[in-house]
Protein backbone atom coordinates (compact mmCIF):
# COMPACT_ATOMS: atom_id res chain seq x y z
CA UNK A 1 0.00 0.00 0.00
CA UNK A 2 1.57 3.05 -0.71
CA UNK A 3 0.72 7.03 0.03
CA UNK A 4 0.23 9.02 -2.74
CA UNK A 5 -0.26 12.85 -3.66
CA UNK A 6 -1.70 13.18 -7.10
CA UNK A 7 -2.11 16.59 -8.66
CA UNK A 8 -4.39 17.36 -11.05
CA UNK A 9 -4.26 20.66 -13.31
CA UNK A 10 -6.27 23.02 -14.90
CA UNK A 11 -7.31 21.58 -18.30
CA UNK A 12 -7.74 17.81 -16.68
CA UNK A 13 -10.85 19.59 -14.18
CA UNK A 14 -11.62 21.83 -16.93
CA UNK A 15 -15.48 20.77 -17.33
CA UNK A 16 -17.64 18.32 -15.40
CA UNK A 17 -16.52 15.38 -17.38
CA UNK A 18 -12.88 15.70 -17.06
CA UNK A 19 -14.14 15.80 -13.81
CA UNK A 20 -15.70 12.64 -13.96
CA UNK A 21 -12.52 11.21 -15.38
CA UNK A 22 -10.12 12.28 -12.70
CA UNK A 23 -12.67 10.49 -10.13
CA UNK A 24 -12.61 7.28 -12.26
CA UNK A 25 -8.66 7.69 -12.05
CA UNK A 26 -8.43 8.02 -8.40
CA UNK A 27 -11.26 5.25 -7.47
CA UNK A 28 -9.32 2.98 -9.71
CA UNK A 29 -6.17 3.92 -7.29
CA UNK A 30 -7.79 3.68 -4.58
CA UNK A 31 -9.58 0.59 -4.87
CA UNK A 32 -6.22 -1.27 -5.26
CA UNK A 33 -5.64 0.05 -1.69
CA UNK A 34 -3.16 3.22 -2.11
CA UNK A 35 -3.83 6.30 0.24
CA UNK A 36 -4.81 9.03 -2.01
CA UNK A 37 -4.69 12.86 -1.67
CA UNK A 38 -5.72 14.43 -4.45
CA UNK A 39 -4.74 18.62 -4.58
CA UNK A 40 -6.51 20.15 -7.47
CA UNK A 41 -6.04 23.86 -9.48
CA UNK A 42 -8.91 25.98 -10.82
CA UNK A 43 -10.85 24.82 -13.75
CA UNK A 44 -8.48 25.86 -16.63
CA UNK A 45 -9.14 29.46 -17.15
CA UNK A 46 -10.96 30.20 -14.10
CA UNK A 47 -8.17 31.84 -12.37
CA UNK A 48 -7.85 34.35 -15.05
CA UNK A 49 -11.58 35.39 -15.48
CA UNK A 50 -11.20 35.85 -11.91
CA UNK A 51 -7.92 38.45 -12.62
CA UNK A 52 -10.04 40.43 -15.02
CA UNK A 53 -13.22 40.50 -13.20
CA UNK A 54 -11.18 42.05 -10.20
CA UNK A 55 -9.62 44.51 -12.78
CA UNK A 56 -12.67 45.18 -13.35
CA UNK A 57 -13.68 47.05 -10.08
CA UNK A 58 -10.57 48.80 -9.58
CA UNK A 59 -7.34 48.80 -11.60
CA UNK A 60 -5.31 48.07 -8.99
CA UNK A 61 -6.92 46.04 -5.95
CA UNK A 62 -5.37 45.15 -2.11
CA UNK A 63 -3.66 41.60 -2.71
CA UNK A 64 -4.89 40.58 -0.11
CA UNK A 65 -8.58 40.97 -1.96
CA UNK A 66 -7.12 39.21 -4.94
CA UNK A 67 -6.35 36.17 -3.03
CA UNK A 68 -9.89 35.87 -1.22
CA UNK A 69 -11.20 36.02 -4.87
CA UNK A 70 -8.88 33.97 -6.82
CA UNK A 71 -8.79 31.06 -4.20
CA UNK A 72 -12.60 30.63 -5.33
CA UNK A 73 -11.44 28.87 -8.77
CA UNK A 74 -10.24 25.63 -6.44
CA UNK A 75 -12.88 25.42 -3.86
CA UNK A 76 -14.95 24.82 -6.83
CA UNK A 77 -13.52 22.04 -8.22
CA UNK A 78 -12.30 20.21 -4.60
CA UNK A 79 -16.20 20.18 -4.34
CA UNK A 80 -17.15 19.19 -7.81
CA UNK A 81 -14.54 16.20 -7.31
CA UNK A 82 -15.52 15.12 -3.91
CA UNK A 83 -19.21 15.20 -5.24
CA UNK A 84 -17.85 12.83 -8.28
CA UNK A 85 -16.16 10.92 -6.55
CA UNK A 86 -19.42 10.38 -3.82
CA UNK A 87 -21.41 9.48 -7.14
CA UNK A 88 -19.06 6.67 -7.87
CA UNK A 89 -19.50 5.20 -3.77
CA UNK A 90 -16.15 6.12 -2.81
CA UNK A 91 -15.61 7.65 0.27
CA UNK A 92 -14.33 11.35 0.44
CA UNK A 93 -13.96 14.76 1.53
CA UNK A 94 -12.65 17.94 0.55
CA UNK A 95 -10.85 20.86 2.67
CA UNK A 96 -9.78 24.45 1.30
CA UNK A 97 -6.21 24.83 2.15
CA UNK A 98 -7.51 26.91 5.47
CA UNK A 99 -9.24 24.25 6.61
CA UNK A 100 -6.61 21.75 6.03
CA UNK A 101 -4.60 24.21 7.62
CA UNK A 102 -1.85 25.00 5.47
CA UNK A 103 0.17 28.05 7.05
CA UNK A 104 1.76 30.52 4.83
CA UNK A 105 3.27 33.87 5.56
CA UNK A 106 1.51 36.96 4.95
CA UNK A 107 3.01 38.07 0.96
CA UNK A 108 -0.52 38.17 -0.61
CA UNK A 109 -0.77 36.55 -3.71
CA UNK A 110 3.16 34.69 -3.64
CA UNK A 111 2.94 33.34 -0.32
CA UNK A 112 4.93 31.05 1.34
CA UNK A 113 3.92 27.87 2.84
CA UNK A 114 5.33 27.51 7.02
CA UNK A 115 3.81 24.47 7.71
CA UNK A 116 1.14 21.91 7.07
CA UNK A 117 -1.31 20.58 9.73
CA UNK A 118 -1.55 17.08 8.68
CA UNK A 119 -3.50 15.62 11.91
CA UNK A 120 -6.43 15.64 9.96
CA UNK A 121 -5.51 14.22 6.60
CA UNK A 122 -3.91 11.48 8.08
CA UNK A 123 -6.84 10.64 9.88
CA UNK A 124 -9.11 10.95 7.14
CA UNK A 125 -6.70 8.37 5.03
CA UNK A 126 -6.78 6.06 7.86
CA UNK A 127 -10.41 6.20 7.43
CA UNK A 128 -10.39 4.93 4.04
CA UNK A 129 -11.25 8.30 2.63
CA UNK A 130 -10.21 10.14 -0.04
CA UNK A 131 -9.00 13.70 0.75
CA UNK A 132 -9.53 16.25 -1.72
CA UNK A 133 -7.20 19.24 -1.42
CA UNK A 134 -7.38 22.47 -2.71
CA UNK A 135 -4.22 23.87 -4.42
CA UNK A 136 -2.79 27.04 -4.30
CA UNK A 137 -4.10 28.47 -0.94
CA UNK A 138 -3.23 29.21 2.10
CA UNK A 139 -3.99 30.79 5.42
CA UNK A 140 -1.75 33.04 7.32
CA UNK A 141 -1.54 33.66 11.28
CA UNK A 142 -4.43 36.21 11.09
CA UNK A 143 -6.40 34.05 9.20
CA UNK A 144 -6.22 35.82 6.18
CA UNK A 145 -6.81 33.62 3.00
CA UNK A 146 -3.37 33.71 1.14
CA UNK A 147 -2.87 32.00 -2.33
CA UNK A 148 0.77 30.90 -3.74
CA UNK A 149 1.65 32.74 -6.71
CA UNK A 150 0.57 31.39 -10.65
CA UNK A 151 0.96 27.63 -10.84
CA UNK A 152 0.97 27.19 -6.98
CA UNK A 153 -0.95 24.36 -6.85
CA UNK A 154 2.05 22.13 -7.93
CA UNK A 155 3.42 23.88 -4.74
CA UNK A 156 0.41 22.82 -2.26
CA UNK A 157 0.62 18.96 -3.81
CA UNK A 158 4.46 18.84 -3.38
CA UNK A 159 3.98 20.44 -0.01
CA UNK A 160 1.48 18.07 1.40
CA UNK A 161 3.43 15.04 -0.30
CA UNK A 162 6.58 15.91 2.17
CA UNK A 163 4.16 16.82 5.37
CA UNK A 164 2.62 13.19 4.56
CA UNK A 165 6.15 11.43 3.55
CA UNK A 166 4.05 10.36 0.79
CA UNK A 167 5.74 7.65 -1.28
CA UNK A 168 5.17 9.69 -4.75
CA UNK A 169 3.64 12.61 -5.52
CA UNK A 170 2.32 12.74 -9.31
CA UNK A 171 1.68 15.71 -10.71
CA UNK A 172 -0.71 14.97 -13.58
CA UNK A 173 -0.98 17.87 -16.55
CA UNK A 174 -1.33 17.81 -20.55
CA UNK A 175 1.87 16.62 -21.29
CA UNK A 176 2.64 13.14 -20.45
CA UNK A 177 6.19 13.98 -18.94
CA UNK A 178 9.30 16.20 -19.08
CA UNK A 179 10.98 16.03 -22.87
CA UNK A 180 14.47 16.55 -24.24
CA UNK A 181 12.48 19.53 -25.44
CA UNK A 182 9.77 21.56 -27.02
CA UNK A 183 8.24 18.87 -29.65
CA UNK A 184 6.98 22.11 -30.99
CA UNK A 185 10.35 22.70 -32.00
CA UNK A 186 11.74 19.68 -32.49
CA UNK A 187 9.49 17.12 -33.14
CA UNK A 188 11.77 14.60 -32.23
CA UNK A 189 11.99 15.36 -28.76
CA UNK A 190 11.73 12.05 -26.70
CA UNK A 191 9.55 12.10 -23.44
CA UNK A 192 12.70 11.56 -20.41
CA UNK A 193 11.78 8.85 -17.99
CA UNK A 194 14.22 10.00 -15.35
CA UNK A 195 16.10 13.71 -14.75
CA UNK A 196 17.08 14.95 -11.43
CA UNK A 197 16.03 17.96 -9.30
CA UNK A 198 18.78 20.26 -10.53
CA UNK A 199 18.09 19.32 -14.32
CA UNK A 200 14.60 20.02 -13.75
CA UNK A 201 15.02 23.17 -11.89
CA UNK A 202 17.73 24.50 -14.52
CA UNK A 203 14.84 23.43 -17.75
CA UNK A 204 12.04 24.84 -15.97
CA UNK A 205 13.96 28.42 -15.24
CA UNK A 206 15.02 28.54 -18.48
CA UNK A 207 12.18 28.11 -20.05
CA UNK A 208 9.63 24.64 -20.47
CA UNK A 209 7.14 25.29 -18.21
CA UNK A 210 5.93 22.09 -17.11
CA UNK A 211 5.72 23.02 -13.59
CA UNK A 212 6.35 25.90 -10.91
CA UNK A 213 9.89 26.16 -10.17
CA UNK A 214 8.73 26.48 -6.65
CA UNK A 215 7.85 22.93 -6.12
CA UNK A 216 10.62 21.48 -7.79
CA UNK A 217 12.63 23.18 -5.25
CA UNK A 218 10.45 22.20 -2.48
CA UNK A 219 10.75 18.76 -3.94
CA UNK A 220 14.15 18.58 -4.11
CA UNK A 221 14.59 20.55 -0.68
CA UNK A 222 12.25 17.44 0.96
CA UNK A 223 13.46 14.52 -1.32
CA UNK A 224 9.47 13.74 -2.08
CA UNK A 225 9.80 12.18 -5.40
CA UNK A 226 8.08 13.95 -7.95
CA UNK A 227 6.31 12.35 -11.21
CA UNK A 228 4.84 14.67 -14.16
CA UNK A 229 2.35 12.46 -16.32
CA UNK A 230 -0.54 13.15 -18.64
CA UNK A 231 -4.10 12.90 -17.64
CA UNK A 232 -5.29 11.75 -20.27
CA UNK A 233 -2.62 9.16 -21.94
CA UNK A 234 -1.51 5.70 -20.46
CA UNK A 235 2.24 5.73 -19.27
CA UNK A 236 4.47 6.14 -16.66
CA UNK A 237 5.65 9.82 -17.67
CA UNK A 238 9.11 11.10 -15.78
CA UNK A 239 10.38 10.42 -12.91
CA UNK A 240 11.95 13.56 -10.79
CA UNK A 241 14.34 12.60 -8.25
CA UNK A 242 18.34 12.98 -6.81
CA UNK A 243 20.67 11.79 -9.26
CA UNK A 244 20.89 8.15 -9.06
CA UNK A 245 24.37 6.36 -9.34
CA UNK A 246 23.54 3.38 -10.66
CA UNK A 247 21.77 5.21 -13.50
CA UNK A 248 23.29 5.07 -16.81
CA UNK A 249 22.67 8.87 -17.43
CA UNK A 250 23.01 10.66 -20.78
CA UNK A 251 25.59 13.37 -21.50
CA UNK A 252 23.12 15.99 -21.74
CA UNK A 253 19.25 15.35 -20.42
CA UNK A 254 17.81 18.13 -22.47
CA UNK A 255 17.73 21.78 -24.35
CA UNK A 256 15.69 24.54 -23.28
CA UNK A 257 15.25 27.90 -24.73
CA UNK A 258 13.83 31.32 -24.02
CA UNK A 259 12.78 33.53 -26.38
CA UNK A 260 12.07 36.47 -24.00
CA UNK A 261 15.57 37.87 -23.57
CA UNK A 262 17.02 40.81 -24.90
CA UNK A 263 21.01 42.01 -24.81
CA UNK A 264 22.33 45.50 -23.79
CA UNK A 265 26.11 46.74 -24.12
CA UNK A 266 27.76 49.31 -22.95
CA UNK A 267 31.38 50.10 -24.11
CA UNK A 268 34.25 51.66 -23.50
CA UNK A 269 33.49 52.24 -20.13
CA UNK A 270 36.60 53.51 -17.48
CA UNK A 271 38.24 49.99 -15.96
CA UNK A 272 37.84 50.91 -12.15
CA UNK A 273 36.52 49.67 -9.35
CA UNK A 274 32.75 49.23 -8.83
CA UNK A 275 31.92 49.53 -12.41
CA UNK A 276 29.53 46.54 -12.85
CA UNK A 277 27.89 48.15 -9.38
CA UNK A 278 27.36 51.03 -11.40
CA UNK A 279 25.84 49.95 -14.54
CA UNK A 280 23.79 47.00 -12.64
CA UNK A 281 22.72 49.09 -9.83
CA UNK A 282 20.23 51.19 -11.02
CA UNK A 283 19.01 48.11 -13.66
CA UNK A 284 18.20 46.41 -9.88
CA UNK A 285 17.06 49.65 -7.76
CA UNK A 286 14.34 49.46 -10.80
CA UNK A 287 13.14 46.15 -10.40
CA UNK A 288 14.76 44.48 -13.58
CA UNK A 289 15.79 41.01 -13.19
CA UNK A 290 18.94 40.49 -14.75
CA UNK A 291 20.30 37.07 -16.48
CA UNK A 292 23.58 36.66 -18.23
CA UNK A 293 26.60 38.93 -17.65
CA UNK A 294 29.65 39.18 -19.64
CA UNK A 295 32.41 41.66 -18.95
CA UNK A 296 35.63 41.90 -21.17
CA UNK A 297 39.02 43.90 -21.05
CA UNK A 298 39.58 45.98 -24.19
CA UNK A 299 43.66 46.77 -24.23
CA UNK A 300 43.20 50.72 -23.56
CA UNK A 301 42.09 50.02 -20.09
CA UNK A 302 38.56 50.20 -20.64
CA UNK A 303 35.75 47.71 -20.60
CA UNK A 304 32.72 46.30 -22.24
CA UNK A 305 30.28 45.01 -20.16
CA UNK A 306 27.28 43.04 -21.64
CA UNK A 307 24.17 41.69 -19.78
CA UNK A 308 20.85 40.63 -20.78
CA UNK A 309 16.81 40.97 -19.43
CA UNK A 310 13.92 40.06 -20.04
CA UNK A 311 12.71 41.69 -23.31
CA UNK A 312 9.64 43.37 -21.49
CA UNK A 313 12.06 45.18 -19.44
CA UNK A 314 14.34 46.28 -22.62
CA UNK A 315 13.38 49.79 -23.11
CA UNK A 316 13.45 50.47 -19.21
CA UNK A 317 16.87 48.86 -19.02
CA UNK A 318 18.27 50.51 -22.86
CA UNK A 319 17.05 54.42 -20.95
CA UNK A 320 18.92 53.46 -17.39
CA UNK A 321 21.90 52.33 -19.16
CA UNK A 322 22.09 55.19 -21.62
CA UNK A 323 22.09 57.57 -18.34
CA UNK A 324 24.56 55.55 -16.84
CA UNK A 325 27.07 55.89 -19.79
CA UNK A 326 26.59 59.15 -19.69
CA UNK A 327 27.40 59.89 -15.85
CA UNK A 328 30.46 57.11 -16.42
CA UNK A 329 31.97 59.02 -19.67
CA UNK A 330 31.50 55.95 -21.27
CA UNK A 331 31.71 54.98 -25.02
CA UNK A 332 28.39 53.95 -26.09
CA UNK A 333 25.31 51.68 -25.46
CA UNK A 334 23.77 49.31 -27.70
CA UNK A 335 20.99 46.87 -27.79
CA UNK A 336 18.92 43.95 -29.29
CA UNK A 337 15.55 42.58 -28.72
CA UNK A 338 15.55 40.10 -31.21
CA UNK A 339 18.50 37.26 -29.63
CA UNK A 340 17.40 34.12 -27.52
CA UNK A 341 19.12 31.91 -25.31
CA UNK A 342 19.29 28.25 -25.93
CA UNK A 343 21.00 25.59 -23.34
CA UNK A 344 21.73 22.20 -23.13
CA UNK A 345 21.38 20.58 -19.64
CA UNK A 346 22.80 17.51 -18.05
CA UNK A 347 24.51 16.30 -14.98
CA UNK A 348 26.62 14.19 -17.26
CA UNK A 349 28.41 17.24 -18.13
CA UNK A 350 30.40 17.44 -14.34
CA UNK A 351 31.99 14.01 -15.69
CA UNK A 352 32.63 15.04 -19.27
CA UNK A 353 34.97 17.13 -21.03
CA UNK A 354 34.31 18.26 -24.45
CA UNK A 355 30.60 19.04 -24.10
CA UNK A 356 30.88 22.55 -24.83
CA UNK A 357 33.47 22.23 -27.75
CA UNK A 358 30.88 19.61 -29.30
CA UNK A 359 27.85 22.34 -28.81
CA UNK A 360 30.10 25.11 -30.73
CA UNK A 361 31.38 23.38 -33.42
CA UNK A 362 27.72 22.01 -34.23
CA UNK A 363 26.39 25.93 -34.02
CA UNK A 364 29.08 27.02 -36.55
CA UNK A 365 28.58 24.08 -38.69
CA UNK A 366 25.01 25.57 -39.21
CA UNK A 367 26.65 29.22 -39.69
CA UNK A 368 25.22 30.38 -36.65
CA UNK A 369 26.82 32.72 -34.82
CA UNK A 370 26.95 32.67 -31.07
CA UNK A 371 26.78 36.29 -29.22
CA UNK A 372 26.80 35.32 -25.58
CA UNK A 373 28.20 32.15 -23.63
CA UNK A 374 27.65 31.37 -19.87
CA UNK A 375 28.23 28.04 -18.16
CA UNK A 376 27.46 26.72 -14.99
CA UNK A 377 27.73 23.11 -13.59
CA UNK A 378 25.22 21.11 -15.65
CA UNK A 379 24.31 23.55 -18.38
CA UNK A 380 25.92 25.58 -21.20
CA UNK A 381 24.22 28.67 -22.74
CA UNK A 382 24.49 30.41 -25.80
CA UNK A 383 23.02 33.66 -26.72
CA UNK A 384 22.06 33.61 -30.52
CA UNK A 385 20.06 35.64 -33.15
CA UNK A 386 16.15 34.96 -32.80
CA UNK A 387 15.81 33.74 -36.31
CA UNK A 388 18.36 30.79 -35.43
CA UNK A 389 16.43 29.53 -32.62
CA UNK A 390 14.82 26.26 -33.89
CA UNK A 391 17.68 25.71 -36.39
CA UNK A 392 20.10 25.87 -33.28
CA UNK A 393 17.67 23.25 -31.16
CA UNK A 394 17.30 20.44 -33.94
CA UNK A 395 20.87 20.83 -34.87
CA UNK A 396 22.14 20.54 -30.88
CA UNK A 397 19.10 17.69 -30.44
CA UNK A 398 20.93 15.56 -33.08
CA UNK A 399 24.48 16.76 -32.34
CA UNK A 400 23.71 15.01 -28.36
CA UNK A 401 21.61 12.27 -29.72
CA UNK A 402 18.74 12.44 -27.86
CA UNK A 403 16.20 11.67 -30.51
CA UNK A 404 18.09 8.36 -29.10
CA UNK A 405 17.17 7.74 -25.81
CA UNK A 406 15.19 5.30 -24.85
CA UNK A 407 12.23 6.23 -23.01
N1 LIG B 1 -5.27 28.25 -10.47
C1 LIG B 1 -3.98 28.78 -10.22
C2 LIG B 1 -3.38 29.35 -11.50
O1 LIG B 1 -4.03 29.33 -12.54
C3 LIG B 1 -3.06 27.81 -9.58
C4 LIG B 1 -2.72 26.60 -10.39
O2 LIG B 1 -3.41 26.28 -11.36
O3 LIG B 1 -1.76 25.92 -10.07
O4 LIG B 1 -2.30 29.84 -11.49
MG1 LIG C 1 -0.25 24.52 -13.65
Amino acid sequence: MALLVYKFGGTSVGSTERIRAVADKVKKAHDLGDQIVVVLSAMSGETNRLIALAKDMQEIPTEREMDVLISTGEQVTVALLTMALHALGCEAISYTGAQVKILTDSSFTKARIREIEDAKLRADLNDGKVVVVAGFQGIDELGNITTLGRGGSDTTAVAIAAALKADECHIYTDVDGVYTTDPRVEPKARRLDHITFEEMLEMASLGSKVLQIRSVEFAGKYNVALRVLSSFKEGCGTLITYEDTQMESALISGIAFNRDEAKLTITGVPDLPGVAFKILGPIADANIEVDMIVQNIADDATTDFTFTVHRNDYQRALGLLEQTCADLGARKVTGDDTIVKVSIVGVGMRSHAGIASTMFKTLAEEGINIRMIGTSEIKISVVVDEKYLELAVRALHAAFELDKIKA
